[in-house]
């Protein structure tokens, strides 16, 4: 039996791992850029899914759609898609494929069909899954998100408990490359509970690697209320990167409080000082246009990023109502002519990255994991 992946250039770490699990059932997943028999596998995302759907409604083989948007939207998807798996796609992919060549039933926990669907009942481990094998992709460390953002999809997906891979596993994964890059909603949270850091986890992982460590930066940002003098004391003995990327999202404490952040404007200030103290330059990530946003909002947005530009850069983009989020369905706030004029002058300076206009561009919607 043939199996392919519909391959999208933002979906190439979902690859990566379920490319690994499938490997271990003996399923091999070609990549493809159309839709071949015997089987197609698509991650869908916001982005790709609305040409990605029509693509499976017209494929002449089985299709299996999984990803944060078929999560989100299962119903809407297996009216298109032949089997959809809600959430994880670890155990139930390489499951699936095994159960469609043997002819047998499908196990029916977390697999979404036109004919129904039934809640998973297992989470995946993390130390049970490669995290890739011939696929190159990062090592995802963390899942999970204790926080509930109101704009992202991650804790809605993977569950509000951070899991984690040990530091043995990630030792081994990692030794596979010169460099050490990580997936993870929060890096400085590694080893935790996800609510508050625990220090030594992270020191000891730091220790047993052996490679050029880059922590707290693409893809794996931090949150503006977890950097501390000591953090940043353990990212600039150990690690490769110069500079540290944390979410501020917002300049203003009432925005912040309605999308339940759980911090405020004056953390991020914070974390900006101490990165600065620390010699690292910081990259702030911050979204515009959220729906309830008012132009009082907007301008506090303003004065921090025009106080994070004499400092470090920032990273900004145009709010996107993602599914399965409470802000699923609201509109952007059109932005105050002072903000994105403010957003344009300071990216012809190279401060600003990022789309204030289309929420297509750049968009990671959360943290930094794209897995489902
Ligand atoms: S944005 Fe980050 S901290 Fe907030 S819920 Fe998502 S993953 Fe968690």
């Amino acid at each position: 039996m043939k199996v392919y992946w519909r391959y999208t250039h933002g979906t190439r770490n979902t690859y990566a791992a379920l490319y690994a699990a499938c490997e271990r059932e003996g399923f091999v997943l070609e990549p493809a850029s159309a839709p071949a028999r015997d089987i197609t596998c698509y991650s869908l995302n916001s982005l790709n899914s609305r040409a990605l759907l029509i693509e499976m409604e017209h494929a002449d083989c089985i299709t299996v759609a999984g990803g944060p948007f078929a999560t989100a939207c299962y119903r809407e998807v297996a009216k298109k898609a032949d089997y959809v798996i809600v959430g994880e796609g670890e155990h139930r992919l390489p499951s699936l494929l095994s159960s469609i060549e043997a002819g047998t039933a499908v196990e029916s926990c977390g697999i979404a069909t036109r004919r129904g669907y039934q809640p998973a009942d297992s989470m995946v481990r993390l130390d049970a899954w490669p995290p890739f094998s011939q696929m190159k992709g990062y090592v995802e460390i963390s899942r999970g998100c204790p926080f509930s953002c109101a704009y992202c999809q991650t804790p809605r997906i993977f569950g509000h408990g951070m899991r984690h891979r040990s530091i043995d596993q990630i030792v081994l994964h990692a030794s596979r490359y010169r460099d050490a890059r990580f997936v993870t909603p929060n890096a400085l949270a590694y080893g935790s509970d996800g609510r508050k850091p625990r220090l030594e986890k992270i020191r000891s992982l730091f220790r047993q690697l052996r490679n050029n460590i880059y922590f707290g930066t693409f893809p794996s940002e931090v949150r503006p209320e977890f950097v501390s003098e000591e953090a940043l004391n353990l990212i600039t003995t150990y690690c490769a990167n110069t500079n540290l990327q944390f979410g501020a999202q917002s300049g203003s404490n009432v925005v912040l409080e309605r999308l339940n952040r759980g911090h405020t404007a004056e953390d991020v200030i914070r974390a900006v000082e101490l990165c600065l103290d620390a010699g690292l330059s910081p990259v702030v990530d911050v979204i515009v246009g959220f729906p309830f946003e008012t132009d009082v909002d907007q301008r506090a947005t303003a004065d921090l990023v025009r106080w994070i530009s004499d400092r470090g850069k920032i990273h900004a983009h145009l709010f996107m109502p993602l599914p399965g989020t409470p802000l699923a369905g609201s509109r952007p706030s059109p932005l105050i002519p002072e903000l994105s004029r403010m957003l344009g002058s300071l990216a012809l300076k190279g401060k600003v990255t990022g789309s204030w206009s289309d929420p297509k561009i750049a968009f990671c919607g959360s943290c930094s994991n794209d897995r489902a």
